[in-house]
């Protein structure tokens, strides 16, 4: 299957490139890159052009794509900017959660705000203590006399600076012996209230994705604030797994895609010993290598996209396109780096920003030794852990 043939995806390509190439050219990005963050006037601008429900239903202010271009736009984000991928990836994953789960009175009132660009949520399940091992998190919430209380704290929230909200994958109900998936709810908490404190992280990649520590010291949040089941926030989270993988594998399609982009031109364009770099064979190499790792890991992708797209069941290939796209989009972008030599580590080249970008493939938002252990169940083999 070819799936660059179909016309609507290469036009959604091409408008994807030309918004980019007039909001966000390199100066621009650079500078959101050390401002560690993105203005939030991007939203509305990117939901202008119906980007920020590209699945959802059109009645919910989306634009009633599918997943296939979801994919392609997460991809050409990626390419361009990988911290604006990866906001818009939270963004559409926390939509999705309310479009599966939510009341309809939820989803009247969130959706559309979602979709405008005008109501921006972070995401807050990672905690000091459990990251990988997330079930053993500690942020709890009760509730009396109509409100929710929140006490605990979040490690690595994106957005959580800018936003509004965040929803909260916090424990409501006593842990059931042997049953830690049980009793955990998703609490909608305002951002805005003193209760609420946010730390940005320093962090050397994604560095625009504004990811902060944020503490929830007796936080209130409306007794209507959970989203889905009371205590089955962790199977909600569940139903949206595969189209988070797909979406994180597009990001690192994008990202290997531009390191690739680069390398080549600068191999065309670099003179030494009197012909271009790209003469030699020792500078083609890296490149084809790349080339053809690209093709395998965007075939990986899009194929789990179109299962997904046709309501069949692409766990495994899901899987498969996270762990080898950000693999490869770490190998790559090592590769392609040393293609432009001392130039590939001025803070003015995309390629030393890909590079640090990339880090957090590996293990965001499941570590790829998870994604392993993972496979290797559907294997046949025991659980691991
Ligand atoms: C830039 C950035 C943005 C993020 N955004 C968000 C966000 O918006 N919301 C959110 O909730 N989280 C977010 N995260 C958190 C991210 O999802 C976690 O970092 C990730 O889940 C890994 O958790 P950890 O860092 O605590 O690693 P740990 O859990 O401490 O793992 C450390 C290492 O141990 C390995 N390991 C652990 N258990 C096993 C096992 N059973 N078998 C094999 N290996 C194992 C892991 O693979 C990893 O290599 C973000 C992180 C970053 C850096």
């Amino acid at each position: 299957m070819n799936f660059d043939t179909i016309p609507e995806h290469q036009m959604l390509r091409d408008s994807v490139r030309h918004f980019l190439d007039a909001e966000l050219p390199e100066k621009t990005i650079r500078e959101y890159d050390r401002a560690r963050k993105i203005p939030r006037s991007i939203w509305p601008k990117l939901a202008a052009q119906g980007w920020m429900g590209i699945s959802l239903p059109e009645e919910y202010g989306g634009a009633g794509g599918d997943i296939m271009q979801g994919t392609i736009l997460c991809e050409e984000l990626s390419r361009r900017f990988p911290s604006l991928g990866t906001d818009w990836l939270l963004t559409s994953m926390t939509a999705r959660v309310f479009m599966e789960v939510g009341t309809p009175e939820q989803k009247a009132h969130y959706l559309p705000l979602l979709t405008k660009g005008e109501f921006l949520m972070g995401f807050g399940m990672s905690e000091p203590g459990g990251g990988t091992d997330v079930l053993s998190l500690k942020t709890r919430a009760s509730l009396s006399n109509g409100e929710w209380t929140v006490r605990g704290q979040k490690l690595y929230t994106s957005l959580a600076d800018d936003a509004d909200a965040i929803l909260v994958l916090c424990r409501t109900e006593p842990e059931t012996e042997g049953k830690r998936a049980r009793g955990m709810s998703l609490v909608l908490t305002p951002r805005q209230q003193p209760a609420v404190t946010v730390r940005r992280l320093e962090l050397m990649g994604m560095r625009a994705a504004c990811t902060c520590e944020v503490f929830f010291d007796d936080a209130k949040a409306p007794e209507a604030a959970v989203l889905g089941e009371r205590g089955r926030g962790w199977y909600h989270l569940l139903a949206s797994l595969d189209e988070e993988r797909i979406l994180c594998a597009a990001m690192y399609v994008g990202i290997t895609s531009a390191a690739l982009e680069q390398a080549l031109q600068y191999a065309l364009d670099r003179q030494a010993f009197g012909r271009s770099i790209g003469q030699f064979q020792a500078v083609q190499h890296p490149l084809a290598e790349v080339a053809t790792e690209l093709e395998q890991i965007r075939l990986l992708t899009y194929k789990a996209a179109w299962l997904l797209s046709q309501g069949r069941e692409c766990a495994t290939e899901a899987a498969m396109a996270k762990l080898a796209a950000t693999e490869t989009a770490v190998r790559a972008t090592d590769k392609c780096m040393r293609i432009l030599g001392g130039y590939g580590l001025v803070e003015e080249t995309p390629m030393e920003r890909l590079f640090r970008d990339t880090r957090l493939g590996p293990f965001s938002p499941i570590s790829n030794e998870m994604v392993k252990n993972f496979l290797g169940e559907r294997m046949g083999l025991p659980k691991s852990y």
